[in-house]
């Protein structure tokens, strides 16, 4: 499932793309057809993320709001005008993994398939859609495709509200109080660390990348419940979520590990040394050489070093 840093890099897309723009707005699988004829040429005003959500808000005052789950994806297309408002690239495709387009349009994982009608350079209008598009949007250079999203519905104003409302502080908003909500509800807590993290009424967007390299890189011991940890430990692991999760933003992909701390100095740093534990079962730690353990807890995979995180909170 994507996480947070993934949503709020589609926000920015739509907002570079879409906003202050008319929009069609249909439902070429029918599913959503009531709700695409609610949403069909309005302005799209903004987009907006909390967590692993999507806000689109447009100028009758609806919202679209979209959570893509295990299996949601947007794909992006249009004409060069499109492309080049895309401050990231214009991802074609955002799930677990983000495609972009390669700048010098190299066809292969990151380029743009020969004869694709997503090649700005033959842009026609949209392509017929393929498979179940839940929701298509169109303007006047290009479009998006929703397909598989978990939730995918229009609500007013109010309704957004509660929807917020009921999750917990995002790291990538960092509003004020945000941190001191996170610790209030954390350590108020009994339940494990490594689960409260994954809670996203405790705090929205972190997923199990996140959940593992933040618990390693705070030394973390998983099984510590909330309420064991001080608020130093608490502020410390918000601060660091923040700072991880601006760096995803950014790169559009988690990398977790300080350049000390990798074998190799390459950039882009390689898939193998991006991560201290995350699906590195059985491999040694890289700080102490324990090999690096898996178990199932709360149904996901927790990754940890049993050496470095066996300490308690005062540690
Ligand atoms: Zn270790």
């Amino acid at each position: 499932m994507p996480e947070g840093h993934s949503i709020h890099r589609l926000a920015r897309q739509f907002q570079d793309v879409f906003a202050g723009q008319r929009l069609s707005v249909s439902s070429p699988q029918g599913r959503f057809a009531s709700g695409a004829a609610l949403l069909d040429g309005q302005v799209l005003l903004h987009a907006d993320a909390h967590g692993k959500q999507l806000f689109l808000g447009f100028d009758n005052e609806l919202v679209l709001r979209v959570h893509l789950g295990l299996y949601g994806a947007w794909d992006f297309g249009g004409d060069k005008t499109f492309a080049g408002a895309s401050s990231i690239g214009a991802p074609r495709r955002i799930g677990e993994r983000e495609i972009q387009r390669a700048r010098t349009g190299t066809p292969g994982e990151i380029g743009i398939e020969p004869g694709s009608t997503t090649d700005p350079e033959g842009y026609a209008g949209p392509p017929e859609p393929k498979g179940a598009v839940r929701v298509r949007l169109v303007s006047g250079h290009g479009w998006a495709d929703l397909r598989g999203p978990t939730a995918c519905e229009v609500l007013t104003p109010a309704q957004v509200a509660t929807a917020i409302g009921k999750l917990g502080p995002d790291p990538l908003h960092n509003c004020p109080g945000d941190a001191a909500a996170f610790s209030r509800r954390a350590g108020a807590s009994r339940t494990a660390v490594a689960l409260l993290l994954m809670n996203q009424q405790v705090l929205a967007g972190v997923g199990n990348v996140y959940r593992a390299e933040v618990l390693f890189r705070q030394r973390l011991n998983p099984w510590l419940p909330g309420s064991a940890l001080s608020a130093q430990r608490l502020a410390a692991l918000w601060l660091d979520l923040v700072l991880l999760m601006r760096d995803g933003v950014r790169d559009g992909r988690i990398i977790t590990t300080l350049p000390a701390d990798r074998a190799s100095p390459a950039i882009p740093v390689p898939v193998g040394e991006a991560h201290y534990v995350y699906k590195r079962e059985g491999l040694p730690c890289r700080i102490c050489g324990t090999e690096i353990a898996l178990i199932e807890l709360g149904n996901r995979k927790l990754y940890w070093c049993p050496q470095c995180q066996a300490s308690g909170p005062g540690a």
